[in-house]
């Protein structure tokens, strides 16, 4: 199904509505953030951790232009290419004129955000290549046909049984809802994809300027697989990857696995540094580099929103988002969803196309303290709504009613007569003494009843009977 980010009210009453839905939401967040907190309890250094991570991060975005430039001279120096890809069509056309030369009908591909974002597996399956998924999660949502619902767990929003049935009906298999039957099952049906494909296909999750290695953190052993069986591996990397020193990276693997999995590392981390050399056994014999810009220099631009760029994908901003634990992944419209979702849609996809998403935030501030690298989402997301009441973009009844509250809270004649005449109003419609509702506002949460005199009327009698301060 396509879903838009401009269909956000809709997707998320739908998702509202369906309570097994809620609850699979809530009880995969609540576990995946029960074991964050065990272990991110064992690193009392954690605060430290996150505070250098965030000046490294800061560090490597601030200077981007050289960090990138030095990553490219460093992978080209170890045997690599690198190409710069605008946008999504620039880098989705380098893979598949990739695929052409080797004559590649399937790639196999792990997961890779990246990819996602351009719609790689589109572009491939036009031009007449099947890209196979191989990370268990991903696998089920192609063969569900469904888009990735949580950043680090694409199928969150399906149950066991769910598996079990989809496994049953596209597959021919007898139907279990065992995850190690259904895992065996996936795992023997990939290795042969694996064994025959000439072209792999993977994300970066960190990618060290001064040597050229890119990371790749998993617990399915998959990407190892993409990256090191077929002849040609070309990974995806967003421009903000880079960090300036190979150095760096164990500070980010320890957090971007606590914060993720909770767990304390990753099962692999596999570092990959140019293709096979000579006297090497494993290993592709070309390794591409795409760095994808695709909006992310016009982020750069900006010094309000330009902090998103540090994000390493974690997943924990979304665990925690009492918004995103209500609505799902698939309301937000867009691969990337929750709290940072609701900040990169709008930024890459336009403002006006996603205007919703910013307002997707009660700013109760819970993903701000728990990012990894420190990102102020809940600060972000307000400047992208000022953003958007700058540009006139809200319904234009918010806009009256904002001004007249603008122009009541200035002037303290025209806010009594204002508070007058709303208790007027409410006395006159006979709702006076309980909650009531404003249409178009709010349907489903009552506002609470006015109190029956202004704090200045008991202000002022509370004084001539002597109670007052
Ligand atoms: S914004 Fe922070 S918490 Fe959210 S996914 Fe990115 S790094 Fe993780």
């Amino acid at each position: 199904m396509n879903r838009t980010p401009s269909q956000f009210r809709i997707l998320a009453s739908e998702n509202i509505a369906d309570r097994r839905l809620r609850r699979t939401f809530q009880s995969a967040t609540g576990h995946a953030l029960g074991q964050r907190a065990q272990s991110v309890q064992l690193v009392p250094e954690w605060e430290d951790l996150r505070e250098r991570a965030h000046r490294i991060k800061e560090e490597a975005v601030e200077h981007l232009d050289f960090y990138l430039e030095k990553l490219e001279a460093s992978v080209i120096r170890r045997g690599g290419r690198v190409f710069w890809a605008r946008d999504a069509s620039e880098a989705s056309s380098y893979v598949v004129d990739l695929c052409r030369r080797l004559q590649a009908s399937t790639v196999v591909k792990s997961k890779s955000m990246a990819a996602e974002e351009i719609g790689l597996a589109d572009a491939l399956e036009a031009a007449g290549v099947q890209p196979v998924e191989t990370d268990l999660g991903e696998f089920i949502i192609q063969v569900a046909g469904e888009t990735p619902s949580h950043i680090i767990a694409p199928a969150l929003h399906m149950t066991r049984q769910q598996i079990g049935n989809l496994f049953h009906e596209k597959f021919g298999i007898p139907y279990t809802d065992i995850p190690a039957e259904l895992c065996a099952f996936a795992r023997q049906r990939l290795r042969r994809e694996f064994l025959s494909a000439r072209l792999g296909i993977s994300g970066v999750n960190f990618a060290a300027a001064d040597t050229g290695t890119i990371a790749i953190v998993e617990n399915e052993g998959n990407a190892r697989l993409c990256t090191s069986l077929p002849r040609v591996h070309v990974a995806i990397m967003g421009l903000e990857k880079v960090i300036p020193r190979f150095s760096d990276l164990p500070l980010f693997l320890r957090l971007l696995a606590r914060s993720s999995t909770g767990q304390k590392q990753t099962s692999y981390v596999s570092m990959i540094s140019g293709p096979r050399r000579e006297g090497e056994w494993d290993g592709p014999e070309e390794f591409h580099l795409v760095l994808l810009d695709n909006g992310r220099s016009d982020i750069l631009s900006d010094p309000r929103v330009r902090r998103s760029l540090y994000c390493i994908r974690c997943g924990a901003c979304l665990n925690t988002c009492p918004i995103y634990q209500r609505v799902g992944g698939h309301s937000y419209g867009s691969v990337y969803s929750g709290p940072i979702g609701s900040v990169l849609t709008p930024l890459f996809q336009g403002l006006e196309a996603a205007k919703d998403l910013p307002y997707a935030s009660s700013l109760c501030g819970s993903c701000s303290n728990i990012c990894p690298v420190k990102i102020d989402l809940h600060h972000q997301l307000l400047w992208l709504r000022e953003k958007l009441v700058s540009r006139r973009a809200t319904p234009w009844q918010e806009r009256l009613a904002m001004s007249l509250f603008a122009a009541g809270m200035k002037d303290p004649a025209l806010y009594r007569m204002g508070s007058a005449l709303l208790r007027l109003f409410l006395k006159v419609s006979g709702k006076s003494n309980r909650p009531f509702t404003i249409p178009g506002w709010s349907p489903t949460r009552d506002f609470p009843a006015l109190a029956q005199t202004s704090f200045k009327q008991w202000w002022e009698s509370s004084r001539q009977q002597g109670e007052g301060p």
